[in-house]
């Protein structure tokens, strides 16, 4: 059969808001022109992230039904963790109720000012966390992997020559390790090559420097590695993520993503020490090690999530619905980046509105029209979110001017994405009318989440 479907059907549906083109021109408006500051119920085709808004399945929800509430020592923590150490191998796992106090937790016990975290590319939240601690946050994408027009296999790769170079500048006593980051979510959700990996370890084994995964979409990277790279083609995706974790000497995972669940995230290490001040940190602001902020029951749906992630029927969906949709705007030659990643397709936005100059956010503009057009609501990761002054208040872009549409798990359909990719390829042929903007309020820190904004 040549026609793919969704691997599942439907069995329980949530009505989805259809709004008028008058109605959303207020109501962005109201949203001071950030997509953050939207109302859910004035968007009708939401891919403002995948985090958190999957679908789970009835096995899910039954089992949610099982959850154990108890405060310490859960059957539904022993069920959670066991699936985590068969596919990461790490002795402890812990659990935190999402990616971002993980971070905090593991960045406020390792990190201090003075020392340098490296990573392929920071996600916002790491980099926040990291920078919060007082350390310095330094991406080491390759060279095609900030270049959105140009195809590459594994362009989520971390530049293993600059890897060296900044630990021979540095030294290694100021590294306390360095991440990888699966998909490389800020780079376009591109995956990282096993090759990629393996050597990074080798690497950092010279210098006694460990090897820590940001895990958040590991089977979707698997899933790439299965297609892509040499040798992997007749292994499972259990045997290629097991191999992935045993380069590594500890994760940190938003769960909300390739744990196919709405809430939740671990740490992983198999350095007990390191373990014990974990706890300690995560006892004070999140809960007991047995539950980490969790309900009980979003164990239970995660350790259900956890497997069903792994399964190749669902992947083939995941990774071909995204791919469908970028299949579409490239043949509406719409700017988009180059291949389509695990999780989303980003636009691009320097080429998609080339006049508007980055310090007028073009991303922006592009992502405040694509709701104007269709209510879908979608996210600028370009220079709103990473774009910096330096010390003399001069304007630093951000490498890539993009737009997200992250696709929610298991939510949409293949007449929902036709609808995306129709709005979208409208906006792109009345580019010319978009027009550059400017911040009337930042905060100092993720200034993107909160941030306001008027045409210039
Ligand atoms: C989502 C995400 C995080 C943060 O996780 P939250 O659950 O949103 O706190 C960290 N790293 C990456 C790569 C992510 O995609």
């Amino acid at each position: 059969m040549k026609t793919s479907i969704e691997p599942f059907k439907i069995k329980t549906v949530e009505e989805i808001p259809i709004t008028t083109r008058e109605e959303r021109e207020i109501y962005i408006k109201e949203a001071f022109f950030n997509t953050f500051y939207l109302r859910s119920d004035t968007v009708t085709i939401d891919l403002l992230t995948d985090s958190g808004t999957t679908a789970m399945s009835s096995k899910q929800w039954a089992h949610i039904l099982d959850g154990d509430e108890a405060y310490a020592g859960s059957r539904s923590f022993f069920k959670f963790e066991s699936i985590l150490r068969e596919i990461t191998g790490f002795k402890h796992i812990i659990p935190t109720h999402q990616g971002r106090a993980a971070e905090r937790i593991l960045f406020s016990v390792i990190s201090k000012p003075g020392l340098i975290i490296p990573n392929n590319t920071h996600f916002d939240t790491t980099r926040g966390n990291v920078e919060f601690s007082g350390a310095t946050a330094i991406d080491l994408p390759t060279e095609i992997g900030t270049k959105p027009e140009i195809p590459g296999d594994f362009k989520g790769n971390i530049n293993i020559p600059a890897l060296r170079n900044l630990i021979e500048n540095y030294g290694k006593e100021n590294i306390p390790l360095c991440f990888i980051t699966i998909t490389n979510n800020t780079g376009g959700g591109q995956p990282v090559s096993m090759e990629n990996i393996r050597e990074t370890k080798k690497l950092l084994n010279e210098y006694g420097i460990p090897l820590f995964l940001d895990c958040c979409r590991f089977a979707e990277n698997a899933y790439f590695i299965k297609l892509r790279e040499p040798g992997y083609q007749s292994k499972t995706i259990m045997e290629i993520v097991q191999e992935m974790f045993s380069y590594a000497d500890g994760c940190t995972m938003s769960a909300k993503k390739d744990g196919l669940a709405n809430t939740g995230g671990f740490i992983g290490t198999n350095d007990t020490d390191l373990a014990e001040k974990l706890k300690v940190n995560l006892i004070v602001t999140e809960g007991f090690p047995t539950y980490g902020g969790l309900a009980r029951r979003d164990l239970e749906a995660l350790a259900i999530g956890f497997r069903e992630v792994l399964n190749e029927n669902y992947l083939a969906y995941r990774v071909g619905q995204v791919k469908y949709l970028g299949d579409l705007l490239m043949e509406a030659n719409v700017p988009i980046l180059v291949p389509t990643g695990g999780h989303a397709v980003y636009l691009d936005g320097a080429r998609f509105a080339p006049h508007i100059p980055p310090h007028q956010f073009p991303g922006q503009s592009i992502a405040c029209e694509i709701y104007r057009v269709g209510g879908i609501r979608v996210v600028e990761i370009g220079s709103v979110m990473f774009g910096r002054k330096d010390e003399s208040g001069n304007f630093i872009p951000a490498s890539m001017e993009l737009i997200r549409l992250a696709i929610p798990r298991r939510v949409y359909t293949k007449s929902h994405i036709d609808y995306v990719a129709e709005a979208i390829i409208e906006v792109y042929q009345n580019r010319d009318s978009l027009r550059g903007m400017r911040l009337t309020y930042e905060a100092p820190l993720l200034r993107h989440f909160t941030a306001k904004f008027e045409y210039v």
